[in-house]
């Protein structure tokens, strides 16, 4: 009954979703604040009548809005069922190592990029952090590989690179190869690469609505690239699923899309939150890494990630850790609000 290409898939794990108590939830990068009134409102008015036909499979007013949101054409712009369903069709429609070489990113980030490779038979090339924890794009800059992949700012360590690093790689990386920017987080902190795909068309941004936008439950991402690969995209959803997005996500995401003002200050207070939580870990010893995302990545002197996550887990307060080689000492802390990381500070002061 089984194919081999099931037994030999090594699926992604998220973040547990647990349902046997109440917990301060800082696992998934959630935003802790509500969506924009604006998605509210959409959804409460949402007249059934539209549910009763297919949605629009090519995202017609959805493109428009982000595309005016961002500055691109609407021919520039793909979107999927979360990026994650973007990140797969962009592994599968560009990431070939038989004729280009591997595909390279970073040993320590979004673990599902190995899932992806794994799943289409892509050969990766997993190159070190620099000291600090950071990503140096020297070293993807050779020859030899079908693409580069990386999120700006890098999961889990929350550690952004400069726009003027990935201006520098891209004038030297081989046009032939794709390069990917993962913008999950860069609402927190970072420079979007989004100004140079005119220029590079060799160029992917990716993006959520998942994080700054408060919508993870809703499951929207999108693309944003030279023409032709974003019709490569199209190409490939067309022939795995034409209606990925439904309508209620499409308008709840232009709904969304507007409502820069009441995001912005979403975030500049998640961000401000996530300022004062790091002073707090760093005034008891703790290493925290210098953050440009909704979470910070940190460590204790005294003890290593995994009793962390579980005395935390056991005070009704959970975090992320990875029993990963190189990282395992760390855990990755979402922000949450006020009271939340005043609750997890509470936490780790009675525990460590
Ligand atoms: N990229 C990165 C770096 C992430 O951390 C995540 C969240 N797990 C995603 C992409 C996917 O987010 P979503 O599918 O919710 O858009």
């Amino acid at each position: 009954m089984f194919s081999q290409r099931l037994r030999n898939l090594t699926p992604y794990v998220p973040g547990e979703q647990p349902q046997d108590r109440t917990y301060i939830k800082l696992n998934t990068n959630e935003n802790p604040y509500p969506p924009s009134p604006r998605v509210v409102d959409t959804l409460t008015n949402l007249d059934p009548e539209t549910l009763r036909r297919y949605p629009d499979p090519r995202f017609t007013l959805l493109r428009q809005r982000i595309a005016e949101r961002y500055g691109v054409t609407p021919e520039q712009v793909f979107a999927g069922n979360g990026s994650d369903e973007v990140l797969s069709f962009i592994f599968f429609a560009f990431f070939d190592s038989a004729n280009g070489g591997p595909l390279r990113f970073p040993e320590h980030t979004y673990s599902f990029y190995p899932v992806y490779c794994n799943y289409y038979g892509i050969d990766s090339e997993r190159i070190p952090l620099a000291p600090g924890y950071r990503i140096d794009l020297a070293p993807y800059a050779r020859s030899g590989s079908c693409g580069v992949i990386f999120p700006n700012p890098n999961a889990p360590t929350g550690i952004a690179v400069p726009l003027a690093d990935i201006t520098a790689f891209l004038e030297r990386y081989p046009s032939d190869g794709m390069v990917v920017v993962d913008e999950a987080y860069v609402d927190f902190g970072a420079e979007s690469a989004v100004a140079l795909i005119d220029r590079h068309p060799n160029l992917l941004v990716v993006r959520t609505l998942s994080k700054s936008m408060s919508l993870a439950g809703l499951r929207l991402g999108f693309a944003m690239g030279n023409a032709e690969l974003i019709s490569a995209l199209y190409t490939t959803k067309d022939a795995f699923n034409s209606y990925p997005l439904g309508t209620l996500a499409q308008l709840a995401g232009v709904a969304a899309i507007a409502d820069a003002a009441y995001y912005d200050a979403v975030n500049r207070a998640v961000v401000a939150t996530r300022e004062r939580f790091s002073r707090t870990l760093t005034d008891s010893g703790w290493e925290v890494l210098p953050s440009a995302a909704n979470f910070v990545f940190t460590r204790c002197p005294n003890a290593g990630g995994k009793t962390i996550y579980l005395k935390l887990k056991d005070k009704g307060i959970l975090v992320r850790h990875f029993e990963t080689p190189g990282i395992s000492d760390f855990v990755r802390i979402t922000i949450g609000t006020d009271p939340d990381m005043d609750a997890c500070a509470a936490a780790i002061a009675e525990c460590f």
